[in-house]
């Protein structure tokens, strides 16, 4: 049993030691530069209170009217779950449950767990259900999207600034808050959980011997660093009972599968229509790339912008990068797996930009709900275009960016940094 707590990297498998490190600060990978873990300027309490407050905004958003739209005389008011609603009544029930879970059921189950374990931890009991609860956030994190949401809801408001007087209403102001809220959220993991109560001593960390040979593995779930009997054969967790894998298994056929199927659909994502806008004088039909001229049309060209980099530029860029990483494998050398790392981490980071375009559309079902003057209909390419976003998404989940490290060190069975180093 190792004395210190241990950290494997997510990216190279390095093992290093957990030593304390100023608020503020983040620890870096020797080897590949990925941040390990940080330690928050926050307490434990703050992020209470933090996540506390963050589910009143969540009421507060989803209870009132973000907007009030004024056409000839006629009057709605715009919500979110009005938006879902009015979208699966239209028969588009795809989009109607990608919209409800992104924006409203996995943000929600968030800051429901993250409330629940932060109270354990405080308490310092941790629950018999804790790894369950744990395991449930880490899948719910990469997919609770409100600042994109926000973004979504300023773009439809942009859209509709020409064809009707828009009033705000008080939701428009807690999705920005809540928005805020999210992102400061977001960085509390479920290992970042785990490690809280590492650190107080309510679980063990780390159960291996540095010096044994063998292979070893951090789990998933909760970042457990543990020896494996062999490389092939995956384990439960001591820990949280998730299965643990040395490497994720067939990473690469998964994942050209998935970048595969998600290039196939991006065609009817980019030809078919959107949305199709119904008013007195006019019926047309909008594709992804029609829409951002409109907006350039508008006058928005710096919403524009982010539209085109959103729906454009990012959903063909992770495809693209997903390529080289997975054509471009067998380079060597660390620079060149270094740059990789950074590709990866960048693939991560965008991830979940490319759902605005679906956002923008439902809301503008919503907005433009003023039937004989002007509707919005949702069209055949957004479900298409959302499904893009959750392949590729899934893409980057299955890929297994140790393996290029493996690699590297000449295919070895142990990952390379066994011998434990002292993070940066
Ligand atoms: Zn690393
Ligand atoms: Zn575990």
């Amino acid at each position: 049993m190792a004395d210190a707590p241990v950290v494997a990297c997510r990216h190279c498998a390095t093992l290093h030691e957990r030593v304390p490190i100023e608020p503020g600060a983040v620890a870096m990978c020797r080897r590949c530069g990925y941040a390990l873990f940080r330690n928050s300027m926050i307490s434990p309490d703050g992020w209470i209170a933090l996540t506390a407050t963050a589910l009143i905004v969540f009421a507060i958003a989803n209870y009132f009217p973000i907007a009030r739209l004024n056409i000839q005389g006629m009057s709605i008011q715009a919500s979110l779950p009005g938006a879902l609603y009015l979208t699966w009544q239209e028969g588009h029930r795809v989009l109607a449950i990608m919209t409800g879970l992104f924006g409203f059921w996995l943000p929600l189950t968030q800051l429901f767990v993250l409330l629940w374990a932060l109270m354990a931890v405080r308490a310092r009991r941790l629950p018999a259900d804790f790894r369950h609860g744990m395991r449930l956030l880490r899948h719910v994190e990469p997919w609770s999207m409100v600042p994109v949401l926000m973004l979504g809801i300023l773009v439809a408001i942009v859209k509709f600034a020409g064809l009707a007087t828009i009033q705000p209403e008080p939701a428009i102001w807690a999705f920005a808050l809540l928005a805020f809220l999210i992102t400061a959220l977001s960085r509390l993991t479920a290992h970042r959980l785990w490690r809280h109560a590492e650190d107080a001593g309510l679980v063990p960390n780390a159960a291996i011997d540095p010096s044994a040979g063998g292979p070893v593995a951090s789990c998933e779930s909760c970042g457990f660093v543990q020896s494996l009997p062999s490389a092939s054969s995956p384990v439960p967790c001591e820990r949280c009972g998730a299965r643990i894998h040395f490497r994720k298994p067939d990473s690469f056929s998964r994942v050209w599968a998935l970048v595969i199927a998600a290039s196939i659909i991006y065609i009817p994502a980019n030809v078919l229509p959107v949305m199709r806008v119904r008013t007195a004088t006019s019926d047309g039909a909008h594709t992804i790339l029609g829409g951002v001229i409109e907006l350039w049309r508008l006058g928005s060209w710096d919403l524009a912008v982010i539209v085109f980099i959103a729906s454009v530029v990012v959903p063909m860029t992770k495809l693209l990068a997903l390529m080289v990483l997975m054509v471009k494998h067998h380079w060597r050398g660390s620079v060149v797996q270094r740059q990789r790392t950074r590709l990866y981490e960048l693939i991560e980071f965008i991830g979940q930009w490319s759902m605005l375009d679906v956002f923008v559309v439902i809301l503008m079902t919503a907005m433009a709900n003023f039937p004989g003057i002007s509707q919005v209909i949702a069209g055949p390419g957004a479900a298409s275009f959302g499904v893009v976003v959750i392949l590729t998404m899934l893409a980057t989940m299955s890929y297994d960016p140790r393996c290029g490290w493996d690699r590297r060190a000449g295919r070895r069975a142990n990952p390379p940094g066994h011998r434990l180093k002292r993070n940066a």
